[in-house]
C-alpha cells in the first residue's frame, strides 16, 4: 500500500546491465522495499539482487564523512578494518580533504608531468559522472590514461565490433527475441549473470524458439537448449570456424546479402576451408556430427540471434573470438532485421553508458578517436580551448603496470576496485601501496581504498541523480529516492570541486548541464533530451525524431563503415597464453554467481544476498573431488603461477572434470591472486577465463 511509504521514486537497478526498472519506496529515511516496474528491458520483472539487494546503502560501513591518511599511519596494505578504519585514517572537512585530494594530484602535475597521475572511473556512475571524470583526467593532465572497468569486460567485443560493425553497441535489443527462431548463448550465463534477460529467452523457448548453448561450463539455460555444446576451455575460435565451415562449404550462406552488406568475403572464405568439423573437433571436443547440426540450424534459421558474454571477451584471443561471430552473423545475413543481431551482454548497469561517454583511453564521447584532427578540433571548441592528446591512452593492466614501474604516481580512482578487479591482483595491489597520492571516491571503504591517501565519500545508485545506458543502448532516468547518508556527495558534485581544485573552470550546477554538453559531441544523444528521460519510460539510440523511442535493430540498410559494409574478419587458433603442465594440470576460470555482484563490495554488504551466499567457494567435478579425497563443503588449495589460496569446494556436475570454477566476489578467497594478467592484444583484456591450476586437498 503506498501509504505505507513516504515516497516512490521510480528509477534504474545499480546492477547489471540489463537495466531493470524499478520503484524505490522509501519511509523515515530507509529503502523498505523495492519492486519492478514497467521499463522496456524488464516488462515489470526483477532478479534477486534487484529485488532485494539494496540495503548496502545502509549499512554500516558506508562512508559518511572525508578521511585522510594519518601520518602516524601503519604501512600502505590491504589492512584497513572497515568497520574501524581510525588507526588509519582521520576525519576531514570536505575543504581540507578536497584541497588534500586535488592539491595532491596538481603538485605531482607540476613535478612530474601530467602522465605522472592517471585516473580510474566507473560503470556504476551515471553517464554524466563518467563524462566528467574523463574530462577531469583529458582536460586537466593532458593525457588520455583514463579507462575504466570495461577494460576487464567487454574491450575485445567492442574492439571486434568497431572494427567489422562500425558501431561497439548492440545491434538489437535483446527484447528481439521474441521475433526469433534461433538464438545462440555463447560464453554467458544469462541465468546468473542477466537473469531478468534470461527470462525472456526462457520465453523463447517455450514458444517454440530453438536455443544454442555454448560453453564450457554447464548451465541453468541448458534444460531449455535444443543444443548444449560444451567445449573445452578457450578453444571459441575452433568451434566457431568449424561451424562457418559447414556453412561456406554446403553453401549455406546468404549471397544476396553478402553481396550487398559486406567486403571480404572471398578471402574469408578461402581462409575457412581449412577449419574442417572433423580437424577442429580433435580442438573444441565438439562431435562434427553435432557442429553441422548447430551449423545447419543458425543458418537455415529465418531469423538468429547471437549473444554474448566474458566467456568469449575474457581471452587474449578475446577479440578474435567475437570476430568469428561477427563474421557467423554476417554470413547468414542475421544482422539488421527484427530477430537478427549480434548482442554482447553487458555486464555493469551502465557500462554501455559510461564507454559512450568516452571514459576509454583511445576514444573520445562516442567513440570519436583521439587520433582524428577533427575530433580533437570539435572538443577543443567544446571544452573552451582545451588540447586533446593525440596519443591513445594506456589501459587498465598497462596503468598499473606503470604505477608498478614508479612512472605513473598518482591515481584518482572513482568506484572502482583494482585491488580485487585486476588479474594478479597482489601486483596491483603493491602497485597501489607504492603511489606516492591515491584518491578514492566511492561508498565504502573497499580493498582499493586501503592503499588511499583521501577518501572521498560518495553517493549510493539511488541517492543521485543522472542518465543510465543499459545493454539495449536504451537511455534511462536515475532518479534520487533517498539522501546519502551524513556527509557524503552526488559524485558529480565532488569531482567539481576536484576539477576547480587542479584549475579547471568547471560551472556545472547540476547533472543536466553535463548532459547537455554531452548533446554537443554525442550524435548517439540526437533526439535524446533530459526532458523526455524525466518524462518518458526510456529512449534507445538511435533516435530519429522527438517522439520516436529509439530503434531496436539497426543497420538494416548497411553499417557505419566504408560504402555501408561490415567485414568479414578471419581469425585463427591460437592458444590461451599459458597451458595446462604437470606442474598445474587444470584450467582454473573465473566468473560471477547470482547473488553477489563483481568484487562484493554491495552485495556482500546486502543482507539477504550475503546470506544466500554467504561464503568463499568453488565448483569442481564430484569425480575429481573424489580423486581429491575432498568431501563437497572441504577445502582445497588453489595454486597457479600468481599465487595460491584455500577455500570451499562445491560438486558441481556443470564443471568438466579438469576445470575449477571460482567467484571473484569474496576477498578472503580473492579469486585474481590467481589469475593471469596477459592481454588480448587488440582489446586489451586481460584472460581471466583460462589459467593452469593445481588443486589439492588443503
Ligand atoms: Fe538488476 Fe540485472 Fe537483476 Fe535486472 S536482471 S534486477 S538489472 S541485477
Amino acid at each position: 500500500d503506498s501509504r505505507d511509504y513516504d515516497s516512490e521514486t521510480k528509477s534504474v537497478c545499480p546492477f547489471c546491465g540489463v537495466g531493470c526498472q524499478v520503484s524505490v519506496k522509501v519511509k523515515d529515511g530507509r529503502v523498505k522495499h523495492v519492486e519492478g516496474v514497467n521499463g522496456p528491458a524488464n516488462e515489470g520483472r526483477l532478479c534477486v539482487k534487484g529485488r532485494f539487494g539494496f540495503d548496502y546503502i545502509h549499512h554500516p560501513h558506508r562512508l559518511t564523512v572525508p578521511l585522510i591518511r594519518r601520518e602516524d599511519a601503519p604501512e600502505k596494505g590491504l589492512n584497513v578494518d572497515p568497520s574501524n578504519p581510525w588507526t588509519h585514517f582521520r576525519e576531514a572537512t570536505w575543504e581540507e580533504a578536497l584541497d588534500r585530494a586535488a592539491h595532491g594530484l596538481a603538485d605531482l602535475r607540476s613535478f612530474y608531468g601530467g602522465t605522472s597521475v592517471a585516473g580510474f572511473g566507473s560503470a556504476k556512475c551515471t553517464n554524466e559522472e563518467a563524462y566528467l571524470f574523463q574530462k577531469f583526467i583529458r582536460q586537466g593532465f593532458g593525457h588520455n590514461n583514463v579507462d575504466h572497468c570495461t577494460r576487464l569486460c567487454h574491450a575485445s567485443s567492442v574492439a571486434a565490433l568497431m572494427e567489422n560493425v562500425g558501431s561497439g553497441a548492440v545491434t538489437a535489443s535483446f527484447n528481439e527475441i521474441e521475433n526469433a527462431d534461433l538464438a545462440i548463448v555463447i560464453g554467458a550465463n544469462p541465468t546468473e549473470n542477466h537473469p531478468v534477460a534470461a527470462t525472456f529467452f526462457k520465453q523463447f523457448t517455450k514458444r517454440g524458439g530453438q536455443l544454442v548453448v555454448m560453453d564450457p561450463r554447464g548451465q541453468a539455460l541448458k534444460r531449455h537448449a535444443a543444443f548444449m555444446l560444451q567445449f573445452r576451455p578457450g578453444t571459441d575460435v575452433a568451434l566457431l570456424n568449424a561451424i562457418m565451415n559447414v556453412i561456406v562449404e554446403e553453401k549455406l550462406y546468404d549471397r544476396q546479402y553478402i553481396e550487398g552488406f559486406t567486403e571480404g568475403f572471398f578471402e574469408f572464405r578461402e581462409h575457412i576451408r581449412a577449419f574442417t568439423p572433423e580437424r577442429m573437433n580433435e580442438l573444441c571436443g565438439i562431435s562434427a556430427e553435432t557442429i553441422r547440426a548447430v551449423a545447419r540450424a543458425y543458418a537455415g534459421a529465418s531469423r538468429a540471434m547471437i549473444f554474448w558474454g566474458m566467456g568469449v571477451s575474457q581471452h587474449v584471443h578475446g577479440t578474435d573470438n567475437a570476430r568469428c561471430l561477427i563474421s557467423l552473423a554476417l554470413l547468414c545475413g542475421h544482422v539488421g532485421r527484427p530477430g537478427t543481431g549480434l548482442h554482447p551482454l553487458r555486464g555493469q548497469n551502465n557500462v554501455q553508458g559510461a564507454s559512450d561517454a568516452g571514459l576509454i583511453p583511445h576514444v573520445m564521447p562516442d567513440y570519436q578517436s583521439v587520433t582524428d584532427p577533427e575530433v580533437r578540433a570539435l572538443f577543443r571548441h567544446i571544452w573552451r580551448g582545451t588540447e586533446i592528446s593525440e596519443n591513445p591512452g594506456l589501459t587498465v593492466v598497462e596503468i598499473m603496470d606503470r604505477v608498478y614501474r614508479g612512472e605513473i604516481k598518482g591515481m584518482y580512482i572513482l568506484g572502482e576496485n583494482p585491488a580485487m578487479s585486476d588479474p594478479d591482483v597482489e601486483h596491483a595491489r603493491k602497485a597501489l601501496a607504492q603511489l606516492d597520492h591515491l584518491v578514492v571516491q566511492d561508498i565504502f571503504l573497499t580493498e582499493t581504498a586501503n592503499f588511499a591517501d583521501v577518501i572521498l565519500p560518495a553517493s549510493a545508485f539511488p541517492e543521485k541523480r543522472g542518465t543510465v545506458t543499459n545493454t539495449n543502448r536504451q537511455v534511462q532516468m536515475a532518479r534520487k529516492a533517498l539522501d546519502a547518508p551524513g556527509q557524503a556527495r552526488e559524485d558529480w558534485e565532488i569531482l567539481v570541486q576536484m576539477a576547480r581544485r587542479v584549475g579547471l573552470d568547471w560551472d556545472y550546477d547540476d547533472p543536466r548541464e553535463v548532459f547537455d554538453e554531452m548533446k554537443m559531441s554525442m550524435r548517439s544523444l540526437h533526439h535524446i533530451t533530459w526532458k523526455r528521460l524525466a518524462t518518458e519510460s526510456a529512449v534507445a539510440y538511435p533516435c530519429s525524431g522527438p517522439d520516436d523511442p529509439g530503434r531496436s535493430v539497426v543497420f538494416a540498410d548497411g553499417f557505419p563503415r566504408r560504402a555501408g559494409r561490415a567485414r568479414f574478419a578471419p581469425a585463427r587458433v591460437t592458444p590461451p597464453a599459458e597451458m595446462p603442465d604437470d606442474r598445474f594440470p587444470m584450467v582454473l576460470t573465473t566468473g560471477r554467481q547470482l547473488e553477489h555482484w563483481h568484487t562484493g563490495s554491495m552485495t556482500r554488504r546486502a543482507s539477504v544476498l550475503d546470506a544466500m551466499e554467504p561464503e568463499a567457494n568453488c565448483s569442481l567435478h564430484p569425480s575429481t573431488l573424489r580423486s581429491l579425497g575432498v568431501e563437497p563443503g572441504g577445502l582445497v588449495r588453489l595454486t597457479t603461477r600468481r599465487g595460491s589460496l584455500v577455500v570451499m569446494a562445491r560438486a558441481d556436475r556443470a564443471v568438466a572434470p579438469d576445470m575449477v570454477f571460482l567467484p571473484f566476489a569474496y576477498v578472503e578467497a580473492a579469486a585474481n591472486i590467481l589469475t593471469n594478467p596477459a592481454l588480448d592484444p587488440f582489446g586489451k583484456i586481460p584472460e581471466f577465463k583460462y589459467s593452469a591450476v593445481r588443486v589439492e586437498k588443503a
